[in-house]
């Protein structure tokens, strides 16, 4: 929680700015109602109150948000070759005495 005035970092159960003692509120981006900053609804109009910048912490970005399209599409058609594919095989072992010595 940045502090309006000082831009200081401040706790978000803070109602007032450490750094310069500036009130902290969390304005609703809905109705406007000055919220305390660690209200996560609005008091006026039950909005909920997210956190301005930075995205909620339960909040993942999504594979495809950062994934490029061009890799993602290569993933997806070849995904056969990436999960591998089983495949009998035999396999013969053969030494000649004395070889590894
Ligand atoms: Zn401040
Ligand atoms: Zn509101």
């Amino acid at each position: 929680m940045k502090c309006p005035k000082c831009q200081a970092e401040n706790f978000e159960t803070r109602k007032f700015c450490k750094e310069c003692g500036a009130k902290i509120i969390m304005a609703c981006p809905h109705c406007g109602f000055e919220n305390l900053p660690a209200d996560k609804f609005c008091g006026e109009c039950g909005n909920k109150l997210t956190k301005p910048g930075g995205p909620a912490p339960t909040a993942y970005p999504k594979p495809e948000s950062y994934t490029p399209k061009y890799l993602a599409e290569k993933i997806l058609t070849s995904r056969s070759a990436l999960e591998g594919e089983r495949k009998q095989v035999t396999v013969m072992f053969a030494d000649l005495k004395g070889s590894m010595s």
